[in-house]
């Protein structure tokens, strides 16, 4: 950013005069440029990465010895950042089947990107998600992992349940 006066005004003026501060990042003074997922703070470029806004940055160092793999321990780092201002990516690291974090090297079965887009002001933002799945829930994604199964089983015994005791009085 040039800041040599140009008839009186100077850059930093002229861009902050054209950003409400509605849309202000929660860490600076620049444009809010995305939504942390976690926070739900608005945040610029810089301070859109996990580890460069409080409090995600705490949490992910309070974190840090938790996010490991739940197969082999290799530790994860969850992760998220801007490609430009208007697109962002969200890397939670875990099995979307069963929530545990997964290492991208061995233990993620299946990886596979959605695209989300909101709109925020006048643009609209594209974040784009790795979606995860283990070993374990990569057969049963389409049932929403080993949750989803648990939640048919559950289902599943409830009307056998009440078959059996309707026959048998
Ligand atoms: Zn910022
Ligand atoms: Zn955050
Ligand atoms: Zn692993
Ligand atoms: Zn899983």
């Amino acid at each position: 950013m040039n800041d040599e006066p140009v008839n009186g005004i100077t850059d930093t003026q002229r861009h902050f005069s054209s950003v409400s501060n509605a849309r202000r990042c929660s860490e600076c003074s620049e444009e809010a440029l995305g939504r942390c997922p976690e926070c739900r703070k608005g945040l610029c470029q810089d301070h859109f990465p996990k580890q460069q806004h409080s409090p995600c940055a705490e949490n992910q160092m309070k974190m840090a010895q938790n996010q490991v793999c739940y197969v082999c321990g290799t530790q994860v780092y969850p992760d998220q950042w801007s490609l430009s201002k208007t697109s962002h990516v969200v890397d939670a690291f875990t099995c979307q089947g069963c929530g545990r974090y997964v290492c991208n090297e061995l233990h993620t079965h299946h990886k596979k990107d959605e695209f989300t887009i909101t709109r925020e002001g006048l643009r609209g933002h594209r974040y784009q998600y790795t979606v995860r799945y283990c070993d374990l829930c990569s057969p049963l994604q389409h049932v929403g992992g080993l949750k989803g199964l648990g939640r048919m089983i559950a289902t599943v015994g409830t009307v056998a349940a009440v078959i059996f005791f309707y026959f048998h009085p």
